[in-house]
């Protein structure tokens, strides 16, 4: 593939993706183009994914508004309670969640957020950035469904380092969250090529062409989607034992929510895939590359 062909594939997909949203389709659709003017034929499949509208999301501590962003699908309403800082999740630092709205560092991950409910808080702050990078825009985070499961949802927003710092420095003592959002069922997709071998079993390549909400995903992961159209064009003219399937996964940044709707969907295929490779951030100038095997050692040498 010529480098004036990748660059304008970055150029025309510099815009933000996020799963289920309508740039994310807009983003399917071209990539369905682009494999097109290679003489590929890709479809689209879509899967459901959990939307929301965020009307409003406020933070208030000690009667000072702070700058948030409400979390995805983490319900609607207000509550005030005390705040916790939640430093460890030994048992007595997650019993003293109980009552309160717990602020903690890093992302929120299903384990510390059942953690949390089984131990009473009644809200969550999660914060963006660190000492060296204290005040960037607020990433938009969502209370994912995986992590849930079958706890309740509980209020949620994101904030800056730089408050998170100021919270602690001040002692802050009573937290308020409301939020008012519309929860619904949305529509993501997965863009699928896929070219028969000579046998009965599948290769899969994966890449996926959503991204965050702060990104323009030219490196994460627009790169991959290039390098799977590069391989899929090459495949396309050149004989292949096994048959290869190339998919471009919706919502990765969310859960890896196409790649399991995609398992979903085609099971039975399944049991003829041998391998999938799973190209994420390829290509970079700097740094090193990196390849993580999770088949037996013979392959992963
Ligand atoms: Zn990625």
């Amino acid at each position: 593939m010529k480098s004036q062909l990748i660059e304008r594939i970055f150029a025309e997909t510099a815009y933000v993706r996020m799963g289920g949203s309508e740039s994310e389709l807009r983003a399917a659709n071209y990539l369905k183009d682009i494999c097109g003017e290679f003489g590929l034929d890709a479809h689209l499949e879509d899967f459901e994914v959990p939307m929301a509208n965020i009307n409003n999301a406020t933070l208030t501590v000690d009667g000072k508004e702070i700058e948030c962003k409400g979390y995805f699908c983490a319900g609607s309403g207000e509550i005030e309670a005390p705040l916790y800082y939640l430093t460890s999740d030994d048992k007595y630092s997650l019993s003293c969640c109980r009552d309160n709205i717990v602020m903690i560092d890093g992302y929120l991950g299903a384990w510390r957020y059942r953690d949390m409910v089984e131990n009473g808080a009644v809200g969550f702050i999660t914060y963006d950035g660190n000492v060296n990078f204290a005040d960037h825009d607020i990433d938009q985070r969502e209370l994912r469904a995986a992590a849930v499961g079958d706890y309740a949802k509980i209020l949620g927003v994101n904030i800056n380092a730089k408050d998170a710092v100021e919270l602690i420095n001040s002692d802050a003592k009573m937290a308020k969250i409301t939020i008012d959002q519309e929860e619904y069922v949305g529509k993501s997709h997965n863009v699928v090529v896929e070219l028969p071998g000579e046998i009965d079993e599948y290769i899969a390549f994966t890449a996926h062409y959503d991204s965050t909400s702060l990104s323009q995903g030219a490196y994460d992961n627009m790169s991959g989607c290039v390098g799977l159209i590069g391989m899929a064009e090459h495949f396309s003219k050149n004989p292949h034992r096994y048959g290869m399937k190339f998919i471009f996964c919706g919502s990765e940044e969310r859960g890896l929510l196409g790649s399991k709707a995609y398992c979903e969907a085609h099971g039975e295929e399944l049991k003829n895939t041998v391998l999938c490779i799973n190209l994420d951030m390829i290509g970079c100038i700097m740094g090193k590359f990196i390849a993580c095997a999770t088949a037996d050692n013979s392959l992963a040498s």
